[in-house]
């Protein structure tokens, strides 16, 4: 598993991989923190832009390629979700199910460029986080692609991570697989301790934290949504966050203590 450019390209010619490698170093060097940002309920408030219109296709197409009815069909992909991180997973291994197939039909979203949306001042304080700064992130790259372009986020990052690229002996592993995310910090040339994962989802923050990766907890989205849904729930901070926030804004802060 390698990150890739925002071009999508692998290989340059040496002399050029060869410089591209030296100026990674020196930027590693010169700015050791390595970002990694999840990107749904993240970096975007996914919760009204995409879910709604994801698991129903999710289950669609368990009904149409698993041939079970629309209630079991529901609750195999919940299952799913719940033992292996993500439903395409559990299709996979147990109803050989194609996973390039699987992501494409269940990510077409229509109208999706419509309902993104994020905080604002997010992007000016992205563009000024000192060190690298990745998406890593469980979704296809097309749709990964497509919601960075649509809030014009793309040119903020030095590369993409997305489930298709995380894969290793041939086998998917995508968030929260330990042994992916040490391949990732030994592929990005640091540590695990330079990296950051921000992110909403607990058990990736635990696994992030299990290797020695820093872990910032970013709640605004998901609690936006639980008030939505008439919901107060608690939100006790893990001794496996290093550091809790409600907006990207609030990373200028922490940016030289996490
Ligand atoms: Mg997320």
């Amino acid at each position: 598993m390698r990150p890739r450019h925002r071009d999508g390209r692998h290989g340059r010619p040496q002399r050029r991989h060869d410089r591209a490698h030296a100026q990674a170093d020196a930027l590693a060097q010169r700015h050791g923190r390595v970002w990694l940002f999840d990107l749904d309920n993240t970096l975007h408030d996914a919760s009204h832009a995409v879910f709604g219109q994801l698991g129903p296709a999710m289950t669609d197409y368990i009904v149409r390629h698993v041939g079970l009815d629309e209630p079991a069909a529901a609750a195999l992909r919940t299952h799913y979700w719940r033992r292996y991180g993500v439903t395409m997973l559990g299709l996979v291994r147990h109803h050989g199910v194609d996973a390039s197939h699987f992501l494409e039909e269940t990510h077409r979203l229509p109208g999706l460029e419509a309902r993104l949306r994020m905080h604002g001042p997010d992007r000016a304080v992205l563009r000024h986080l000192p060190g690298r700064r990745y998406i890593l992130t469980n979704a296809p790259r097309a749709y990964a692609m497509r919601v960075l372009r649509a809030l014009r986020m793309d040119h903020l990052f030095d590369g993409l991570v997305s489930i298709d690229e995380m894969a290793m002996f041939g086998s998917h592993r995508p968030k929260p697989d330990a042994r992916m995310l040490r391949h990732l910090a030994a592929a990005l040339k640091v540590p695990a301790s330079r990296c950051v994962l921000v992110e909403d989802t607990l058990d990736h923050q635990r696994s992030a934290r299990s290797i020695g990766m820093r872990t910032v907890w970013m709640t605004g989205y998901a609690r936006q949504a639980a008030r939505a849904a008439g919901q107060r729930p608690r939100w006790p901070m893990p001794a496996y966050v290093c550091a809790r926030i409600n907006r990207i804004q609030q990373l200028r802060a922490l940016g030289v203590t996490v």
